[in-house]
C-alpha cells in the first residue's frame, strides 16, 4: 500500500479547490489538495471536539462528508487516539485537526499530515467502509504518529516515515488492536524492501520508496536495540520518543535531525541515537536482517505464521516493545 509523502502531496495545489463543474455538469466538492484549503475547512466548517485526555481533536466532516458513517468514524478516531496515548503516555499533541473527506469505495483511503499551521491531517474515507475496514485501518495511526515528533528538513523524511511505519503497529498492539504476531510479521516482510542498493549514498536525501519507509523503519528498530543495549536494558526507544514529543510539542515546530537525536538520547543518558544517525545519514550501511530477527527471536513457519523463540538473546526486548 502506498504511504504518501506528506510534502510531495502539495502536488495538484489549487485544483478543484473551490468546487469545479465536472463534465457531467454536477458541482464537484472541493478536493482540499491544497493544505491551506484543509486548514480553512478545519477553521470554518462545523467540527466536533473529541476530548482525548491531554489533547482535543477537532473532527470535521468536509462539506458534511455525505454517506460517511459518522458513528464509525468517531469510534475509529477514538481508538487511534487511544493507541497513540498508549505509546506516548498521553495524547501527543494538544490540538489536532482531522478533516474527513468522503470518497467512493469501501476502505480508508490516503491521508496527509501537516504541521505548519497546526497539527492536522486530511484523510479520505470510503462511503462504503464498514466496521472491519475501520478496524483494520493503519493509516490514521500512521498519520497521528507524524504529529508527535517535530518536523524535520526534507533530507530527513526517511526518519519521519520510518518512525511512523515502526511505531504504528506497536501502538495498535499496545491497545490490543493488532496481534503481536502481526506487528513482527510486517517487519519480517517489509524491512527487506528497505535494503540499500550497491550505489546507495546513505539515507539522508533519499527519495526511494523502500528506503524512505522500510529503510527508515529498520533504522528505528536498530535504534530500539541500541538504546536497550547502551542503557543495559533500563530504557527503550519509547522513552526517547516520549522525551522528544514532550520537548517539541509535536510537528508544529521544526527541528534538525541532530537535535532530535540528542534530545532522545538525553532520555536514556546514552549516545545511541546520535551515533546511529551519524552512521546512517551519509553512507551506505548494510543491515543483516536475518541475524537481527534471529537475535530478537522472530521467525516465520512454512505457513507464513510468525514464530517466536523465547530463548533468543533479545527476546526480552522484543516482549517489552509490545508490552504496555
Ligand atoms: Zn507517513
Amino acid at each position: 500500500m502506498l504511504r504518501l509523502d506528506r510534502r510531495a502531496l502539495v502536488l495538484g495545489l489549487g485544483a478543484a479547490a473551490v468546487g469545479v463543474a465536472s463534465l457531467s455538469g454536477a458541482i464537484a466538492a472541493p478536493s482540499y489538495d491544497d493544505p491551506d484549503e484543509m486548514y480553512g475547512a478545519l477553521r470554518r466548517q462545523p467540527g466536533e471536539k473529541l476530548d482525548v485526555g491531554a489533547g482535543t481533536i477537532n473532527l470535521v466532516f468536509a462539506d458534511g462528508a455525505p454517506g460517511v458513517d459518522r458513528d464509525r468514524v468517531r469510534s475509529w478516531v477514538r481508538t487511534a487516539a487511544a493507541a497513540l496515548s498508549a505509546y506516548f503516555g498521553r495524547y501527543p499533541v494538544k490540538d489536532y485537526g482531522l478533516l474527513v473527506i468522503a470518497e467512493p469505495g469501501d476502505r480508508v483511503g490516503h491521508a496527509t499530515t501537516f504541521g505548519y499551521a497546526g497539527s492536522a491531517t486530511r484523510i479520505h474515507v470510503g462511503t462504503g467502509a464498514d466496521t472491519p475496514a475501520f478496524h483494520n485501518d493503519w493509516v490514521l495511526v500512521h498519520e497521528m504518529v507524524h504529529t508527535a515528533l517535530p518536523d524535520l528538513p526534507r533530507r530527513a523524511l526517511w526518519l519521519q516515515e520510518g518512525n511512523a511505519v515502526y511505531v504504528e503497529p506497536i501502538a495498535r498492539a499496545l491497545i490490543g488492536q493488532l496481534p503481536v504476531e502481526e506487528v513482527w510479521r510486517e517487519s519480517l516482510v517489509g524491512m527487506p524492501k528497505g535494503a540499500p542498493r550497491t550505489d546507495d549514498p546513505g539515507m539522508d536525501g533519499t527519495h526511494a520508496w523502500g528506503r524512505l519507509y522500510w529503510g527508515g523503519a529498520t533504522f528505528w528498530l536498530l535504534a530500539e536495540i541500541a538504546i536497550y543495549r547502551d542503557s543495559k536494558g533500563k530504557f527503550s526507544l519509547r522513552d526517547a520518543l516520549r522525551r522528544i514529543n514532550r520537548e517539541s510539542g509535536g510537528n508544529t515546530v521544526d527541528w534538525s535531525p541532530e537535535q532530535l537525536m540528542s534530545v532522545g538520547d538525553a532520555a536514556a543518558g546514552t549516545r545511541s541515537l546520535q551515533d546511529l544517525y551519524a552512521r546512517f545519514a551519509g553512507q551506505r550501511v548494510d543491515t543483516d536482517l536475518a541475524d537481527l530477527f534471529r537475535q530478537l527471536g522472530i521467525g516465520m513457519d512454512g505457513q507464513g505464521a510468525t514464530r517466536f523463540d523465547e530463548t533468543a538473546p533479545l527476546a526480552d526486548l522484543r516482549r517489552r516493545i509490545t508490552r504496555r
